[in-house]
């Protein structure tokens, strides 16, 4: 029997799995002649989009719903080392180590929110990375009521890229109706970011979210020289101190570090480079998508780290994977639009189309595309039947997000950029 191992069960994972049975479903080969196997630090896929969000019950996906209607095998374990040469995955499970041998691999174990050696990040910052950490954050707010200290009801945002801006947008909302409204004079919440504009990379979109949040009453920080993290809140280079109870890291992301066990050229972010059929360059029957991947993705930009460029990139690994480990011909991944949906909180959310962020839509008519990606568009199929999981899994290219209401112009702008696919 051969094996494809497939690490992670994120947006990349998750998809490569399906997308491989679907595969060979198709080709009528059955489970005891190619087995797929998901290793995942945890029995559920998470919507790791929606972590700045307030309510998390609905962003964890059990994998039984998912794996089991298509009988893909998962293992809830950590993986601790991979052997690329003698082609074994070693798998902690918490009752004991586990040897996986792979005759194919398809490295999705995402990436991990960066943290530079600042003093006090690892130890009094919350993050939003992931679900425990949004899950801390959360339990850490509920109590925030019982502490006693200057700034007690002031959250520090430290990053104004997308998440910063997201978690940002819905705090001072949160707050007041955590709080209610005798204490909500107190409430502060501060986006800081070293650069001299907040959200600088966000083209068009930029004095937008600028305007929205503003008008949520976050004040925004820029050019912020960040020292130390203590339990009172932050210490800036010029020894000034900033009184914050709750102290938020949104610095970006780098590559899962597990990627450096391959022995090839990584870019900036640590991740693994792959050629349009999502092989690993430079490796021998090593796959990888989303985030520990970087693919030039229309021949001229690298994908971005997003559930935007990691589903695709999971389906036709997955596709591949199989292809490749029985001698037939593999599909090329090539998608022609990027589009950004950013949630401001009450106000709204951003839509930009193209790579430069051209403007396409504000306010509530961008936050109900959100709220679909969000809640549906990025859902695997939750009815437990496996033709809904596998027509999900085949390897073809989205459309971009459509949005109803807005503007004719600004949907004849968004979808100028759309080339046929
Ligand atoms: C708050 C927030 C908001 C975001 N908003 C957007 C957005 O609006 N649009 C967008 O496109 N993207 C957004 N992103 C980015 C997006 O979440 C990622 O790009 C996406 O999750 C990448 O998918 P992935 O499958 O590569 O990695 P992940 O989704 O991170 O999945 C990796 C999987 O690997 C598992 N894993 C990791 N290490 C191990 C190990 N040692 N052993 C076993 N399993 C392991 C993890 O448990 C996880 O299931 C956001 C991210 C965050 C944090």
């Amino acid at each position: 029997m051969k094996r494809i191992v497939v690490l992670g069960a994120g947006f990349a994972g998750l998809w490569s799995a399906i997308g491989a049975v679907r595969k060979l479903d198709e080709l009528g080969v059955a489970r005891d002649e190619v087995e797929v196997v998901v290793v995942n630090k945890t029995a559920f896929h998470s919507i790791r989009v929606r972590n700045y969000e307030e309510q998390l019950e609905d962003t964890i996906v059990p994998l039984p719903d998912v794996l089991d209607p298509v009988g893909v095998r998962w293992i809830e374990g950590e993986v601790c080392d991979i052997d690329v040469n003698g082609k074994a995955i070693m798998i902690d499970t918490g009752d004991g180590r586990l040897s996986l041998p792979f005759d194919r691999l398809v490295f999705a174990m995402g990436s991990k929110l960066a943290r530079p050696p600042i003093e006090g990040l690892g130890s009094y910052a919350f993050d939003v990375d992931t679900y425990d950490g949004a899950k801390r954050l959360e339990a850490h707010l509920a109590g925030l009521s019982s502490i006693q200290a200057p700034g007690r009801y002031t959250v520090l945002v430290i990053g104004a890229g997308l998440t910063g801006v997201e978690i940002a947008a819905e705090l001072p909302a949160r707050l007041r109706e955590l709080i209610g409204e005798g204490g909500s004079g107190d409430i502060r919440v501060i986006l800081a970011d070293r650069s001299s504009v907040i959200a600088q990379a966000m083209g068009e979109a930029q004095p937008v979210i600028v305007h929205a949040l503003a008008t949520l009453g976050v004040e925004m920080m820029p050019a912020f020289q960040l020292r130390a993290i203590d339990e009172q809140g932050a210490i800036l280079a010029s020894g000034e101190r900033i009184f914050a109870s709750t102290v938020i890291w949104c610095g970006g992301m780098h590559a899962h570090p597990m990627t450096d066990r391959f022995a090839v050229a990584h870019d900036q972010l640590g991740r693994l480079p792959v050629d349009p059929f999502l092989r690993v360059v430079g490796a021998t029957d090593i796959f990888a998508a989303g985030d520990a991947a970087s693919l030039l993705i229309d021949g001229r930009h690298e994908t971005m780290m997003s559930c935007q460029h990691g589903r695709p990139m999971g389906r036709f690994a997955g596709h591949n994977v199989v292809c490749d480990l029985l001698g037939l011909d593999m599909l090329a991944l090539r998608i022609d639009w990027y589009s950004t949906v950013l949630d401001l909180g009450p106000w709204g959310a951003v839509y930009t189309f193209g790579w430069d962020r051209k403007l396409v839509a504000q306010g509530m008519a961008a936050k109900s595309v959100k709220q679909r990606i969000n809640r549906e568009r990025i859902y695997p199929p939750r009815t437990g039947r496996k033709a809904d999981l596998f027509n999900a899994a085949r390897p073809v290219v989205d459309d971009p997000p459509k949005f109803a209401g807005a503007s004719g112009a600004g949907l004849a702008k968004a979808e100028q950029g759309v080339e046929p696919q």
